[in-house]
C-alpha cells in the first residue's frame, strides 16, 4: 500500500501548536508556539512561544496533562510571555533575560532542539544547563 500524496493548496499563515511529552516519572515537556503572517508576504514567523520542562501538576477531567499554573514548579522554561524571550531555571523567579544567559540565543532555540536536549538530559543525567548549552550570569 502506498500513502496518498497530499498537496496543500492553501497553506495556513497563522496557527498555534501545543505538544506534550508525558513521562512516567511525573515530568512533562510542553511546547507551545504561535505563528503569524508577515504583513504583505505569503510567509509566516514564530511570534510567541513557550518550551517548558518540569513536574506534572495539572490534568483535565479525562486525565490528559494540561498547562500548569503560572506559579507551578519548573525545571526549565524558555518563553516570551509578558516580555521578550527569557528563561526560568529551577524556579519561576527570576526571569533570566538574554543579558544574563551565556551560550544560548533564546531566539534561535526551536521546539525540536529543546525537546532533544531534554531527552538527552533524561537519558544521560547531564545537567540541563549543559544539554541546553547555557550558563547563567550574575
Ligand atoms: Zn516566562
Amino acid at each position: 500500500m502506498q500513502e496518498p500524496n497530499w498537496e496543500v493548496l492553501r497553506v495556513p499563515l497563522s496557527w498555534s501548536v501545543e505538544v506534550f511529552f508525558v513521562f512516567r516519572d511525573g515530568k512533562h515537556i510542553r511546547t507551545w508556539e504561535t505563528h503569524d503572517k508577515f504583513a504583505g508576504l505569503q510567509a509566516s514567523r514564530r511570534i510567541a512561544w513557550a518550551y517548558h520542562y518540569g513536574d506534572i501538576t495539572t490534568r483535565d477531567s479525562s486525565g490528559l496533562v494540561i498547562q500548569g499554573p503560572a506559579d507551578g514548579p519548573v525545571d526549565v522554561r524558555i518563553d516570551t510571555c509578558t516580555s521578550g524571550p527569557h528563561l526560568h531555571y529551577q524556579a519561576q523567579q527570576p526571569h533570566y533575560p538574554p543579558t544574563r544567559i551565556a551560550g544560548l540565543d533564546l531566539t534561535q532555540l526551536g521546539a525540536l532542539k529543546f525537546v532533544k536536549a531534554i531527552f538527552r538530559h533524561r537519558s544521560s543525567g547531564k545537567d540541563l544547563q549543559r544539554v541546553l548549552g547555557f550558563k547563567l550570569l550574575p
